[in-house]
């Protein structure tokens, strides 16, 4: 569906933003724990401490998409469900795409700083890249 040097790739297979192949999580994506760096490229996942602090943006963000897609959803499709259903409704959804929420926040969050470059020589962060001196 999506393509190589798509973000939307590493989002959604859940890839190294800077090569799109190397694992993005550490283990199950549940777990959310981002590795250190990237097994096929060796690119750092971070740029500082505390880095994935910003990712709440993010599931801030889709937290209110979810709400306002169930909203839509129940006002034009279930008219006849009142503001407690919307409200139950609302909250049944974000307990059930809470576990998916949060380690998807982490990946759009690295892809937003950190671009698709393989098979191209870039510093990042002061490092040498292998065979520049
Ligand atoms: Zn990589």
């Amino acid at each position: 569906m999506f393509k190589k040097g798509q973000k939307l790739y590493s989002i959604t297979h859940q890839k190294c933003p800077h090569c799109h192949e190397g694992d993005f999580f550490e283990g199950s994506f549940f777990k959310a724990e981002v590795k250190e760096r990237c097994p096929v490229c060796d690119s750092p996942y971070t740029k500082e401490v505390g880095f994935y602090q910003g990712s709440y943006y993010v599931v801030y963000a889709l937290g209110v998409a979810v709400f306002v897609a169930i909203w839509v959803f129940i006002e034009l499709f279930l008219p006849w469900v009142g503001f407690d259903g919307i409200l139950y409704a609302v909250l049944t959804a974000l307990i059930i795409s809470a576990p998916f929420i949060y380690p998807l926040s982490k990946i759009i969050w690295a892809n937003f700083f950190f671009h698709y470059n393989f098979g191209k020589t870039e510093k990042t962060h002061g490092e040498t890249v292998k065979g520049e001196l």
